[in-house]
This record gives structure tokens, C-alpha cells and sequence, in this order.
């Protein structure tokens, strides 16, 4: 789960880092009041969406005006009036792709002066098994960007759970970033502060790019993204409540109400398949045959008619699926019963595109049957190669 760089600010001032004063607007009229509780002489009008590269962004409509969502202002007036052109416009940026994304709500902040920008990240490297902190001088821009041209530029430090954060691995990144005098014992309370934040929030990521170097000499985070963990969000109440369903994909969110494994795909096939290594290789074997999955969907062990009907709404309210593939396989579940809930379905929901059952397992021949007799027009798979073929076929031909 994301959470706004707002949120995250909030966040790391609760725990002592050190970020600048701002305050969160949701509505046009709210702007004034709010910058005008900030001091000057830089204002800076942040818009507030779940993806990076604001500052370089372009927004779709003209009354937005030229700049991206990032926005130097030198007034209280100023900074409302570019508060009240981002809200509610679309912003792209090259991590929103080309639909972008609606700024609902804008940042604004009192501006700092900067001498470098640095990059810093924190991320649990899988390879490892161990939290890492990521860091660069190259700070400000395209990481991507950085990581492609000049890789050498990039430094990580991972720490040993035994011991935790030590002070040296603050002061590595210190002389890593080119810190000097009383920045380095600035960067070692920060890095362990971040480090801190980070293990007792359950987080997968924080990074702060921009981390700058002020014209006297001080760290200050200019930017803050945070995911957390889903499955460790039950432990923190205080992180599910920031939580801003409209950044998410409506198809995930429904699918996440029912307790469905969903994920959104490019492709045009869509799957509805039980436990995650089936939906895995189910998968491959579409792309195998030449087609693409258009979402990775495991509908778990205990599916019930219910639960087939919510995954099946979800699977056709995407414009992009131009065939269904039903890969079960009735182990806990019976064959039979899951026949019947895909019966249910297609009868609430409708079918527009062709439709590819594969059932394997407990009672499957009484499920056949089921399928076979309901006057639906569902073709039938006899193994995963048959089944992938017959739905590829279907959908190009
Ligand atoms: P992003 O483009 O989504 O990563 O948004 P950032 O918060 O990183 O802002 C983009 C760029 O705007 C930063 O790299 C800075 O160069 C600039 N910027 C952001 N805040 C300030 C500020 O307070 N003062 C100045 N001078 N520049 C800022
Ligand atoms: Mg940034």
C-alpha cells in the first residue's frame, strides 16, 4: 500500500526527521488559508498523486497551465492560484503512463533552498534477505535514468539484522554522498531515524529523492514515498487509515472487498484461476501460445459461488478482455460445485466473449456435465495445453 508524500512528511516529522513545514488542501478555496499559515518567501504547491516524476510532468488540460506538478511560488496569492490550477486536472507523468493521474488533493510547502540533492533510498532486498539503503549523488532526477547511464553512481549498504543499524553504516553513506563536517553526525541520526521508521512500520520502500543539502549545511527530505507491506497492514490502524482508494485500480479494489488475489494485466485474455502457482502457469502457457493474460486473478482455495461471481464481474468490466479462461482445479473445492458458481456467474453476468472452462480434479466428470447441459455457450478444455489453445484461438482467430 502507498500512502501520500504528504502522509510520509507527516510521518517522518513524527519520528524527528527533518522536512519543511506544509499543509495538505483538498479544496480550491482552502488554498489561501493554508499557504498563508506557511512562511516565505518560497511557497512550493505540490501536486498529490501516487506516482513520482511530478516535477517533470505535463497536465492534460491547458487550464492547468504550463508547469508540472511541482510549483515554485514566491506569494501567498501566487501559491493559491496554482493550487487551484492543479486541482481536479490530470497530471502525466512517465510513471502514470499515458492515462495520468486526477490530482484530488495538492501540498503546499515552504520552500528551502537548496545546495545539492542527494538520493536515498530504503528497500528490503530480496536477495539478501535484508533491509538496504540505496544511495546516490546523483540526486533530484530519474533514478531509472541514473541506474541506466551511470550505474557505478549507485551505492547500497545492507544491514545485518543481527546488529540493526549501526552508526557506521550511517557514516558509509555519508562519505558514499560526498557529506562533510557536521552533516555526517546529521546523516547518521537521520539514516538510523529512517531505519527505525521503517522496521516498526512494516514498509517495503521509503525513498527520498530529493535528500538536499541546504545552503547551511543541512539535511532536509524533499520528497517522500512510502509502500508498506499489505500483509502487515492489520498491525498498523494508523497506516490503513491513510489509505486513498481513489489512487488505486477500482478492479483491485473491489477485488481486494471479496478477498480475490487480483492483479491488472495489459493482455487481452482473462484468466480466473485457484491458488497462485496455477495462475502463475496459466499465464505462461497463454503467452506461450501467443496470446497475453490481461490479469493474474487466484480466487483461493475456498472459493465460493460468490466469490466465482465477484471475480467474474471483475474479469468482464475490463474492456480490454476479449476471452475468459477458467483454469480450476477442485482439490478442497469439488469440481461440481465450482460448475455451478461459474454457471450462476455467466447467468448474472452475461458473457460477451468466449469463454474456455479447464476443470480438473474432485467430481470432475459430474462438473462437465454441469457445464455441458446448461445450454451456455462455454467450450469445454480437456488438459491446460488444450484449454490455452482453444481460448487463444477464440480471441485472434
Ligand atoms: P517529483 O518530481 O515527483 O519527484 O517531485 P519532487 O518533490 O522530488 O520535486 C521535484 C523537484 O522540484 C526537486 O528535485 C527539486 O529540484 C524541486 N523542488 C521541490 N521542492 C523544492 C523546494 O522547496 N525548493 C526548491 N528550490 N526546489 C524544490
Ligand atoms: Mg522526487
Amino acid at each position: 500500500m502507498n500512502i501520500h508524500e504528504y502522509q510520509a512528511k507527516a510521518l517522518l516529522r513524527s519520528y524527528g526527521a527533518p522536512v519543511s513545514d506544509g499543509r495538505p488542501v483538498m479544496k480550491a478555496e482552502e488554498a489561501k488559508t493554508a499557504a498563508g499559515e506557511l512562511d516565505g518567501p518560497l511557497w512550493v504547491v505540490k501536486a498529490q498523486i501516487h506516482a513520482g516524476g511530478r516535477g517533470k510532468g505535463k497536465f492534460k488540460e491547458a487550464d492547468a497551465g504550463e508547469k508540472g506538478g511541482v510549483r515554485l511560488t514566491r506569494s501567498v496569492q501566487e501559491a493559491a492560484e496554482e493550487a487551484k490550477k492543479m486541482l481536479g486536472r490530470t497530471l502525466v507523468t512517465h510513471q502514470t503512463g499515458a492515462p495520468g493521474k486526477q490530482v484530488n488533493r495538492v501540498y503546499i510547502e515552504e520552500g528551502s533552498d537548496i545546495a545539492r540533492e542527494l538520493y536515498l533510498a530504503l528497500l528490503v532486498d530480496r536477495s539478501t534477505s535484508r533491509i538496504s539503503f540505496v544511495c546516490s549523488t546523483e540526486g533530484g532526477m530519474d533514478i531509472e535514468e541514473v541506474a541506466a547511464k551511470t550505474p557505478e553512481k549507485i551505492l547500497s549498504f545492507s544491514v545485518d539484522p543481527a546488529t540493526g543499524y549501526q552508526a557506521f553504516h550511517g557514516r558509509r553513506i555519508a562519505f558514499a554522498l560526498g557529506l562533510e563536517g557536521g552533516q555526517i553526525k546529521q546523516c547518521v541520526t537521520l539514516m538510523g531515524t529512517l531505519f527505525k521508521l521503517f522496521v516498526e512500520k512494516d514498509m517495503e520502500m521509503l525513498e527520498i529523492n530529493p535528500l538536499v543539502v541546504t545552503p547551511d549545511g543541512n539535511l532536509k527530505c524533499l520528497d517522500a514515498k512510502m509502500g508498506f507491506d499489505g500483509n502487515a497492514i492489520y498491525r498498523h490502524p494508523d497506516i490503513a487509515a491513510l489509505r486513498d482508494e481513489t489512487e488505486e485500480d477500482p478492479k483491485e479494489l473491489a477485488a481486494s472487498k471479496f478477498d480475490l488475489n487480483y492483479i491488472a494485466l495489459d493482455g487481452e485474455i482473462g484468466c480466473m484461476v485457484n491458488g497462485a502457482g496455477l495462475a502463475m502457469a496459466t499465464m505462461d502457457i497463454i503467452k506461450l501460445y501467443g496470446a497475453e493474460p490481461a490479469n493474474f486473478l487466484d480466487v483461493g482455495g475456498g472459493a465460493t459461488k460468490e466469490k466465482v461471481t465477484e471475480a467474474f464481474k471483475i474479469i468482464t468490466s475490463d474492456p480490454n478482455v476479449k476471452g475468459i479462461l477458467v483454469n480450476i482445479f477442485g482439490g478442497i473445492m469439488r469440481c461440481d460445485i465450482i460448475a455451478e458458481g461459474i454457471i450462476a456467474a455467466v447467468k448474472e453476468v452475461g458473457l460477451k466473449v468466449p469463454l474456455v472452462v479447464r476443470l480438473e480434479g474432485t467430481n470432475v466428470e459430474k462438473g462437465k456435465e454441469i457445464i455441458a447441459t446448461s445450454g451456455l455457450n462455454v467450450i469445454a478444455g480437456d488438459n491446460l495445453a488444450d484449454a490455452a489453445q482453444k481460448i487463444v484461438k477464440a480471441v485472434k482467430g
